[in-house]
């Protein structure tokens, strides 16, 4: 078990939703794996995670839509 470095508390496997401002639009990606800490509930993406959240922005990108809500389940697999 991973320990939180800002409490002290220990990380559990959680969701968490990934928002990120595009200037023209926003895109904002429900239930993204992260881990969560069980105490002040601050939230740690993984990296490949991370990767995967960049390729749905760069593709979010070229449609130009101004809010782009999805769910990370039915993108990234
Ligand atoms: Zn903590």
């Amino acid at each position: 078990m991973e320990i939180c470095p800002l409490c002290g508390g220990s990380k559990k496997k959680g969701c968490t939703t990934y928002s990120v401002d595009l200037g023209f639009g926003i895109v904002v990606v429900r239930q993204v794996p992260a881990q969560v800490c069980a105490q002040c509930g601050e939230e740690w993406i993984e990296s490949e995670t991370a990767q995967k959240l960049e390729a749905i922005v760069e593709r979010v990108k070229s449609q130009h839509n101004e809010v782009e809500v999805l769910q990370y389940k039915e993108i990234a697999e």
